[in-house]
């Protein structure tokens, strides 16, 4: 069995992320995907679940995980800790399923370093104005976190480049197209093709 391809999507809030992620894992007729669940150490908001949306730990439960080597990457963002399960991603990886990573730049550097092979892709919203109408309508933060949140953003974005991929969310259906593009495109390069073919292959160069 070919492992399972990491895939790491990272943009400012309000970019359209999450219901990007969640329409490609619908893929599943066609590949195995899930997206990795991170932990936490921010507030529950409402209509959050814990174990779906996030685990949601306390400080000194995040700091034991740390030391534990528990995460593949963990950073602050937001003055809260934000991490990535090792043992998940490994085990599925290794049985063969792509998983998806929202998580920010500095958590993509790190996991970039580590495996190399992951493919990390930045998603751009088409302007400020609609970044900030986006975050807005969220309706879940204060005007101050807003202005924080859109700060926030333009730090984030600096970082697009050291993406391999970027799409611009202007359309969600063609946002959607494009990375379903991206993920086709990645299984069909000649590491996984030959992985996945490779008794076909063997027979095919007998002589
Ligand atoms: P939010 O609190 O709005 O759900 O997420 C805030 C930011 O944290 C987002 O940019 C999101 O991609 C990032 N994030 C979520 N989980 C992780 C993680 O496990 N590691 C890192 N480095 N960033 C994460």
């Amino acid at each position: 069995m070919s492992r399972g391809i990491l895939f790491i999507i990272s943009a400012p809030s309000g970019t359209g992320k999450s219901s990007l992620i969640q329409e490609i894992l619908k893929l599943k007729s066609l590949y195995n995907s899930q997206v990795s669940i991170s932990h936490t150490t921010r507030i529950i908001r409402p209509g959050e679940l814990h174990g779906k949306h996030y685990y949601f730990v306390s400080k000194k439960e995040f700091q034991r995980m740390i030391k534990q080597d528990s995460f593949l990457e963990y950073a602050t963002v937001f003055n809260n800790y934000y991490g990535t399960s090792r043992q998940f991603i490994e085990k599925m990886l290794s049985s063969g399923i792509d998983i998806f990573l929202d998580i920010d730049w500095q958590g993509a550097k790190q996991i970039r370093y580590k495996m190399p092979e992951s493919k990390s892709i930045f998603l751009l919203p088409p302007s400020k104005d609609i970044l900030y109408k986006r975050l807005k309508k969220r309706g879940q933060d204060s005007e101050t976190v807003i202005a924080k949140r859109m700060e926030k953003a333009v730090d984030e974005m600096q970082h697009y480049s050291e993406y391999d991929y970027l799409i611009i969310n202007d359309d969600f259906k063609k946002s959607l197209d494009n990375l379903k593009t991206i993920i086709f495109a990645e299984h069909l390069c000649l590491i996984h093709q030959k992985n996945k073919f490779h008794v076909l292959i063997s027979n095919l160069l007998q002589r």
